[in-house]
């Protein structure tokens, strides 16, 4: 699951002339192809999700092998460049019709190279937030934090310095050694999540930056990386993650997520995939992300973790663990939505229930209030232990 804070890059000094590139450099068999049948990520159904019309690079990234593979990806893609991945004038922002953004989402690329390589602490889903290698989704989910900072029509943008990002994360690895004891966020390995601010699942329908990491993981014994996710990719079923990469499927009851989670995977589709990441050499847990309490919320929820009890085989209840996460809102998130989908904040928006918080930007987020949350967390571990209680919940925030 995302986390709510984006570090901005800067502008890149050095300028190139798209237009003179050469012929485009092998970038190495992809790690999604071993061999085995058509991707999912050569299929209509992905080519639906992004059809990929315009990519605006900067000139370092469309030249980094990373960069070609992706403009190879999209050969009837418009090649743009910019001077900064950060400072796109006319792509970000909220002006225009949400059919505008959705399509920018789907129809749009970035490319840009991440110029700070820093890991955060974080304890509560993982111990460490890693450098992403993605900002932006080709998603729209309504209560979405990401886009905060450049504007609902933020689409994905490809961070092409990949082999940085790893080495950083390599030695970052090194230096914190063995774990010295057992956390929530994992008994024995370092847990660094992967994917603050995007999607790592449809990262992979872009670029091998997703797979380089899940490689990159499973060599450094002390680690693991998580991510969380709304999209079934069968792609990273070939990524051979050895243990080492804990795949978080979001769930929210199939109501709620028709309603707010545009562009994603149905619920069942990601309840339904979890045996077979496991078997893949994921670990699967899931995020219990975002509980919205309306009118219903705890049937609609006793209902899923039903629906999670009756179909998962044993072998997925016994190493499945969940993140509990209350819905956060944000004032003008509400109002962009406002414009487009008014229909989701008759939910996300209840100002009876929620209480205001003027962040460090100076924007106002919005969250439950302490009482309504502190009910509806002990609500909600009520209905796993009646429902799911092989579910461990590694915390409720
Ligand atoms: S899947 Fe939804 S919540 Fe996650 S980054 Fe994409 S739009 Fe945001």
């Amino acid at each position: 699951m995302p986390h709510p804070s984006v570090t901005p890059d800067h502008a890149s000094d050095t300028l190139f002339d798209l237009d003179t590139l050469a012929p485009t450099a092998p970038t190495g068999p992809s790690d999604l192809a071993p061999g085995a049948g058509p991707l999912f990520r050569d299929s209509a159904a992905a080519r639906r999700l992004l059809p990929v019309r315009d990519i605006y690079a900067e000139p370092a990234a469309a030249a980094s092998p990373r960069g070609r593979q992706v403009i190879e990806r999209f050969p009837g893609a418009r090649l743009i460049e910019v001077d900064s991945h950060w400072r796109i004038p006319g792509l970000y922002g909220n002006e225009g019709n949400v059919e505008r953004w959705v399509r920018v989402k789907g129809e749009t690329l970035v490319l840009g190279e991440r110029k700070t390589l820093t890991t955060r602490p974080n304890g509560r889903s993982a111990d460490w937030i890693a450098p992403g290698f993605s900002n932006g989704c080709a998603m729209a989910c309504a209560y979405c934090y990401v886009p905060r900072r450049k504007g609902y029509a933020n689409p994905i943008t490809v961070f092409t310095n990949i082999d940085k990002i790893i080495a950083h994360l390599g030695r970052h690895v090194a230096r914190q050694g063995p774990k010295p004891e057992p956390n929530q966020c994992d008994p024995e390995a370092w847990v660094y999540d992967i994917g603050e601010n995007g999607d790592c699942s449809v990262d992979a329908l872009v670029s091998d930056n997703t797979a380089d990491l899940v490689r990159a993981f499973r060599e450094w014994p002390t680690a693991k990386a998580a991510f969380a996710t709304k999209f079934v990719n069968p792609d990273l079923l070939a990524l051979d993650p050895r243990g080492r990469t804990r795949i978080r499927f979001s769930l929210m009851p199939a109501d709620d997520s028709k309603l707010l989670d545009l562009r994603t995977s149905p619920i069942a589709d990601r309840i339904a995939a979890a045996p077979d990441f496991l078997d893949a050499g994921y670990e699967v847990h899931f995020n219990l992300s975002p509980v919205v309490v309306r009118p219903g919320w705890e049937a609609a929820w006793a209902e899923l973790l039903r629906h999670l009890d009756d179909v998962l085989p044993d072998r997925v209840k016994r190493q499945a663990a969940a993140e509990v996460i209350m819905l956060t809102h944000n004032r003008g998130l509400h109002d962009v939505n406002l414009a487009w989908h008014p229909r989701a904040e008759e939910v996300l928006w209840q100002p009876g229930l929620q209480q205001a918080k003027r962040s460090q930007n100076g924007a106002w987020n919005v969250r439950y209030r302490n009482d309504v949350k502190a009910a509806a967390v002990r609500t909600l571990r009520e209905l796993i232990e009646a429902h799911a209680p092989w579910l461990r919940v590694r915390y409720a925030f």
